[in-house]
């Protein structure tokens, strides 16, 4: 059975009334014996009236109580003041019957301690004054002897007034039992309803409390938990739409070789008079797309090769200026067989980077057969080196036809092209890109494109120096 926090708020709050009752009672026994104690130690008591009297109040001896700071005065029975010694609290030598009795009366109520004793041999009053350090004075009176109609009335008033207190106790602990539940259960019951939400997969729930508290914390782990997942479920629908896209592409990539390769093969089976030229052309037909298969195959091995994890790289240091000269050495036959022309702009500087030889030629092989394949003779490719803080960055750039702007990001994607008709006649696998930039990325570099370059094309290989 689930219990409301209001009503376990309400048993803490009568709990802890309970104990502060119990904690004052204790605190009124402890203040009546303190006062006790406190009282019996005082100035006061070392010189009471008594000690001091004489039947002739002429042999008194105030000079303890007047050291002490007290005082002394005789009032004889026609309340006229015939002695009187240091503190005096009664301001006049004759006072009147009323004006003594007030005296009397009202002697309790004013800061000085008085001890009146009535000498009846004498026939006088004699008064111990001392001013007040400190009076203590607690008790809770009964007597049995009171008139039972009183005590009646009296037990009546303070049943009624505990009955009041205590309603008003129990009204108040519920009230303020509720709102501070209300101050717990209202930011969980925002926090729970988030959390349903997200449960029935609105990953945009979010929670606002607008407090300061503990709670703040809870809502903002939960709310930065809801944005994780939520791009946590973006990204994993982008995947989905791009296997499906990969899936789409590549089947619709070996759906036309394979086609024609189907087609070829038919007809050299089923034409029973084909001639020598048409059966090298349709053989031609048949290996030019059985090649072009074949190559978008292995370039599909290749991809996801690099995504499984067995994939290991094996990088060495390298000098990589050293390392680029070679390659743009070698980069120079097919370039001028192709009718491109080419500058190379590496410095001679000793700078190391840590990469995977063969691998890493991989980017300028790709990149050397799509500036080569999409641009026409008389290009210009140029290679250049440069640092840039931690990276080494190569320009492979070519003033040819270039990419559209808005392809930059979209074109390093597995089967995105310019052109698909003009792809699908220049024979590429429409992978080379992607392959390019993994191959960077897992050097921990990248490659990017820089489309403002000259008109044509410039690809930036980044990767970190040692
Ligand atoms: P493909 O096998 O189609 O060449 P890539 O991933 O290597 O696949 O290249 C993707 C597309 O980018 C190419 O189809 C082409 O349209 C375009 N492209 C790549 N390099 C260049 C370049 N140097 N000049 C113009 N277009 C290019």
């Amino acid at each position: 059975m689930i219990k409301k926090i209001s009503n376990q708020f309400l048993s803490s709050y009568l709990f802890v009334f309970l104990l502060t009752t119990m904690v004052t009672t204790l605190a009124v026994v402890l203040l009546s014996f303190a006062s006790g104690l406190i009282e019996g130690r005082l100035v006061k008591e070392r010189y009471p009236a008594r000690a001091i009297i004489k039947e002739d109040y002429t042999q008194i001896d105030a000079s303890a109580v007047v050291k002490n700071g007290g005082g002394v005065q005789v009032v004889n029975k026609d309340y006229q003041v015939v002695y009187s010694q240091g503190l005096d609290t009664i301001g006049k030598s004759q006072l009147s019957a009323e004006e003594f009795t007030a005296f009397l009366m009202e002697s309790s109520d004013k800061p000085y301690h008085y001890d009146i004793v009535y000498q009846p041999q004498g026939e006088y009053w004699l008064i111990v004054t001392f001013p007040t350090s400190i009076r203590l004075s607690f008790s809770v009176v009964h007597n049995p002897a009171a008139v039972p109609d009183d005590m009646a009335m009296a037990s009546k008033v303070i049943a009624a007034i505990s009955l009041i207190y205590l309603t008003i106790l129990a009204l108040l602990a519920s009230g303020y039992s509720r709102f501070m539940a209300a101050q717990i259960t209202e930011p969980l019951h925002q926090l729970s309803e988030g959390t349903r939400l997200l449960r029935a997969g609105d990953y945009s729930a979010r929670v606002d409390l607008k407090l300061k508290n503990e709670f703040a914390n809870l809502q903002e782990t939960f709310n930065d938990m809801a944005a994780r997942i939520e791009q946590e479920m973006t990204l994993r629908k982008k995947s989905e739409n791009d296997r499906r896209r990969l899936i789409l592409d590549i089947s619709h990539d070996l759906k036309n070789p394979l086609a024609s390769i189907q087609g070829y093969t038919e007809l050299c089976m089923k034409k029973k008079d084909l001639s020598e030229q048409e059966r090298r052309e349709y053989l031609q037909a048949i290996y030019q797309n059985s090649h072009r298969a074949n190559l978008l195959l292995a370039d599909l091995f290749e991809l996801s090769q690099m995504d499984s994890p067995q994939f290991l790289l094996k990088p060495v240091e390298t000098e990589v200026c050293e390392y680029l000269r070679q390659i743009c050495g070698a980069l120079i036959p097919p370039l001028e067989q192709a009718g491109f022309q080419y500058e190379f702009d590496i410095p001679e500087k000793n700078i190391l980077v840590r990469l995977d030889p063969p691998r890493f030629s991989r980017i300028f092989q790709n990149l050397t057969d799509n500036a080569v394949r999409y641009n026409r003779p008389g290009t210009v490719i140029s290679v250049s080196l440069r640092e840039e803080n931690t990276d080494v960055v190569i320009c492979f750039a070519d003033d040819g036809c270039g990419i559209p702007n808005h392809l930059v990001e979209d074109i390093f994607k597995p089967f995105v092209r310019v052109d698909d008709a003009r792809n699908s006649k220049t024979g590429g696998s429409g992978l080379g890109l992607a392959i390019a930039k993994k191959i960077a990325r897992a050097h921990q570099g990248d490659l990017t494109l820089d489309i403002k370059y000259n008109n044509g094309s410039a690809f930036m290989i980044r990767i970190p120096k040692i």
